[in-house]
């Protein structure tokens, strides 16, 4: 689908202000005026949920992992960033075990082993101590006090990937429910 020859029009409202959106060689088409989303119905998913961390003035990038983790019965969100470009910060999101079990860092362990080789950096599961015990999902450390704008950006486009495996992943055997 090319949108510079565009010509669709939005099931919603009828307007022909319909931009198309690839998101990991899938497309969502989004009008410009109501807003109405068609596409893969995880993709509509996130582009709610990022539509939503703009309202809240958050970042975009990691509020939808954020969420799934958030969601995760045991574990409670203390932070999450999806990095900055100019400072050369990566991304992470960091949660606490509130229910003080470790199920679903073997949940989240074994799915970041099978998405591994898909993923353009190297992630991992750091244990901190900060005032709390916690943990931090964030990319591995290069040694570099600053990163590259490109490695920000590969970053980040890897949390989707995390955020679109995970969604499936829950859903299987391994998986542990309760
Ligand atoms: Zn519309």
């Amino acid at each position: 689908m090319d949108p510079e020859t565009e010509t669709e029009t939005c099931d919603s409202c009828g307007n022909h202000a319909v931009a198309v959106r690839a998101i990991e060689g899938e497309f969502v088409r989004e009008c410009e005026v109501c807003g109405n989303l068609e596409g893969p119905a995880d993709l509509i998913e996130l582009l709610e949920l990022q539509r939503e961390a703009d309202g809240l003035g958050v970042s975009i990038d990691s509020f939808p992992l954020a969420q799934f983790i958030e969601g995760l019965p045991g574990v409670r969100i203390i932070g999450d960033s999806g990095g900055d470009k100019r400072q050369g910060t990566m991304p992470f999101v960091a949660f606490e075990l509130a229910d003080h079990r470790t199920w679903q860092l073997e949940n989240l362990g074994q799915a970041l082993r099978l998405m591994r080789a898909e993923l353009e950096c190297e992630w991992s599961l750091e244990f901190t101590y900060d005032f709390q015990m916690a943990f931090e999902l964030h990319p591995r450390h290069d040694g570099k006090a600053k990163h590259s704008t490109e490695q920000v950006l590969a970053a980040r486009r890897d949390l989707t990937k995390i955020w679109r495996r995970l969604n499936t992943y829950r859903g299987l055997s391994w998986w542990k429910q309760e």
